[in-house]
């Protein structure tokens, strides 16, 4: 018999668990700063206008039905989502170099990648596969659960609260032969610190030295500086310099499609390879994968994006959404950092506007988020992530005090 008594409680999820406090929370002025999902300025939800024209046309379409997609998903869909990351002048597309799968949003690309390496990567060689540290915390599960195992590289300097990129290079320098090297393509979950374009060609000069593999986690193309290419500058150059890697791609955050779960995954060969026959055969593979864990993914949230990616009247509109979202958080860390200092709150607070992306990582400690938490009502994990899209303009005065009183 299945013995239920020997499934021990697990712990509960920390930011579900934070949002499940927040819920509870009476007072007026409660603050919620956990969930990385983008707010208006009245903090509600925000569905995109392009998503809506989209929504309005593929209701409208006579043809429309419900039937499953191909295994891959949606072709127009994969295909445009190549260019989206890659840029539509990528040396790959017009190789041929690639294949990709639409996913469960970015999660379900990640886990796809994960389970591919599990089974086909260096098989009879020792695997490590090494994360930022921090990471977004979901990288440690879905790695473990394919049991491949898994280091960190340093990442984060507490003390100038931006790259550690000493130490970062260092470890990946000194991480064993073809290790695979997992690095958020923007907008880095939760530090919103982003190594520079310098510093990305040493990651990839020291990588290509030590044959390692890249896996590249992209959730917020466009999201994080309002610009498409400047937000997938460091895969392209990756791409550029001749690597085999692979790309998880995640549509939640830049087209607010949270809940509808489109997402990509691409796997790109490298240019010495026989790239028909190699694309094919991980093609092959890979539909396997895909059909054991889903069968075929869901289509309506694909079809959207689909429809904006390839309409240049849809897509420049989706560009003004994306700067309208970016703005609205780069405009909150002005204000937040202007308002610190202006109070002259203990610290230095450059590192606001010098993050970029849905995150900040502010520096207060466990105990003053705690703090925060039972003296004002302001909800944020335990690490000082604050999400920066909820803030807003009638909250932000109230947060910058809330800081200034937790932190003197
Ligand atoms: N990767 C990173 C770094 C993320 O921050 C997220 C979302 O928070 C994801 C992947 C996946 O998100 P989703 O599955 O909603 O696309």
């Amino acid at each position: 018999a299945f013995q239920a008594d020997v499934v021990p409680q697990a712990p509960e999820d920390p930011l579900f668990g934070l949002m499940a406090a927040y819920r509870r929370d009476t007072d007026p002025n409660k603050v919620d700063l956990g969930i990385g999902a983008y707010r208006d300025d009245n903090a509600k939800p925000w569905v995109l206008p392009v998503v809506k024209s989209a929504d309005e046309i593929l209701r409208n379409d006579p043809n429309l039905n419900h039937e499953y997609l191909p295994i891959a998903g949606l072709a127009e869909f994969t295909t445009s989502s190549q260019k989206l990351i890659l840029g539509a002048d990528s040396p790959a597309i017009k190789e041929k170099r690639i294949t990709s799968l639409q996913t469960i949003s970015g999660t379900g690309a990640v886990h796809l990648g994960a389970l591919f390496l599990s089974k086909f990567y260096r098989p009879n060689a020792q695997r490590t596969v090494y994360f930022s540290d921090p990471t977004w915390p979901n990288h440690f599960q879905i790695f473990s659960n394919v049991h491949l195992q898994y280091l960190t590289y340093p990442y984060f300097s507490k003390k100038t609260r931006g790259l550690d990129f000493e130490g970062m290079i260092n470890t990946i320098q000194n991480a064993a032969e073809g290790s695979i090297i997992l690095l958020h393509a923007c907008a880095h979950n939760p530090t919103g610190v982003d190594p520079t374009q310098e510093q990305w060609k040493e990651i990839c000069k020291v990588m290509q030295a030590k044959n390692h593999f890249p896996f590249f986690d992209c959730a917020y193309q466009g999201f994080a500086s309002g610009d498409l290419a400047k937000d997938a500058w460091a895969v392209r150059y990756f791409v550029e310099q001749g690597f085999e890697l692979c790309i998880a791609q995640s549509y939640a955050k830049n087209f607010g499609l949270y809940g509808e779960r489109a997402g990509c995954f691409h796997f790109v060969t490298s240019p010495a390879s026989d790239a028909e026959a190699t694309v094919g055969r991980l093609a092959s593979q890979l539909a396997i994968l895909q059909r054991s864990e889903i069968s075929n993914p869901p289509a309506y949230g694909a079809r959207i994006a689909s429809l904006v990616l390839n309409d240049k009247g849809l897509f420049a509109e989706w560009e003004a959404n994306l700067k309208t979202m970016s703005g609205r958080i780069i405009d909150m860390r002005k204000a937040l950092r202007s308002k610190l200092e202006e109070m002259g709150t203990p610290g230095t607070w450059n590192h606001i506007t010098d993050q970029i992306g849905m995150f900040s990582f502010t520096g207060l400690t466990e105990k003053q988020v705690l703090k925060l938490r039972e003296d004002s009502h302001v909800y944020m994990t335990k690490n000082g992530r604050i999400s920066m899209a909820g803030l807003n303009t009638h909250n932000i005065d109230y947060f910058a005090t809330a800081v200034d009183k937790a932190v003197r």
